[in-house]
């Protein structure tokens, strides 16, 4: 997969080389490209923002600029593909969408980011991340690439407002990046997690020493007996995710459920 992230902050995406995305980045199935949109300028001030058309608080970011800068890295040709990887699609579900880009715009305005979002993405070739800044990116450029056919996603990390996109583009890249065949040393890492396939939270984890501070797990855990974990770990997810997100709970197919659940 390649992700090229475009932002007038480029060392705000320096975490990018850190960790299992930095690792990912050399010589493994990610390639990233980080571009600042004042290459794109043509004034000597290298002008990215001007007023609101209409009025208002602070500044827009210009329809122009990022209109040359998409669309340059849209029409780039996608990275090669790996055999392996052409037959099988991403580690997050399904089969791979094929190489057409998709535009990614952060926006406190957008369609919230879950967990099914990261694994479609992750079966994409190619997304072009739009980092915005101060009162947003001119709305004709997500209108004006959607009109030609290019998928345009615009993302919200949630309801709240940062100052930029950047900070949300690492999270939607993290969340992508990390559902890639090879990203995470164990693959089964992803299998039982928070948001997977159960709807549930992740049961609470523990490691050693097994008393600390007074405190301990459930004895089961020390048993041995992996059925018995395993029924304590579904009713201790269960009992999480009614206490801490009940939409969730109430998300779930009844089918999924077992009578041992409903006592849970
Ligand atoms: N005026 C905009 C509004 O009220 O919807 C907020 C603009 S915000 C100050 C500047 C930039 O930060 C946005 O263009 C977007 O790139 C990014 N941003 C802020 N909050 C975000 C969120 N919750 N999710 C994704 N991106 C966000």
């Amino acid at each position: 997969m390649r992700i090229d992230v475009v932002t007038i902050f480029p060392d705000y995406l320096r975490a990018l080389e850190l960790s299992l995305i930095g690792r990912a980045t050399t010589g493994g199935p990610l390639e990233i490209g980080i571009h600042d949109l004042r290459k794109w300028t043509h004034d000597r001030h290298r002008t990215v923002d001007d007023t609101p058309i209409g009025g208002g608080a602070g500044m827009v970011m210009k329809p122009d600029v990022w209109g040359e800068a998409l669309d340059e890295l849209l029409s780039a040709p996608p990275p090669a593909r790996p055999d392996h990887e052409a037959d099988q699609g991403g580690q997050g579900g399904g089969p791979s969408q094929g190489g057409a880009p998709v535009l990614i715009i952060p926006t406190p305005s957008g369609e919230v980011l879950t967990q099914r979002i990261a694994e479609d993405l992750a079966t994409r070739e190619h997304l072009v991340m739009a980092c915005g800044r101060y009162e947003g990116i001119d709305a004709r450029v997500a209108e004006h690439y959607a009109s030609r056919g290019v998928e345009v996603r615009e993302l919200s990390i949630g309801d709240y407002v940062l100052n930029g996109g950047e900070a949300a583009a690492l999270v939607i890249i993290e969340a992508v990046a990390r559902l890639l065949p090879g990203v995470l040393g164990n693959p089964d890492s992803v299998v039982e997690e928070s948001h997977g396939a159960s709807g549930l939270l992740e049961y609470p984890v523990h490691t050693r020493p097994v008393s600390w501070r007074g405190l301990e797990p459930d004895p089961a855990l020390l048993s041995g007996d992996h059925g018995r974990i395993r029924r304590l770990r579904r009713d201790q997810a269960i009992a999480r995710t009614a206490q801490r997100r009940p939409d969730l709970i109430s998300r779930l197919d009844p089918a999924s459920l077992d009578s041992a659940d409903r006592a849970a």
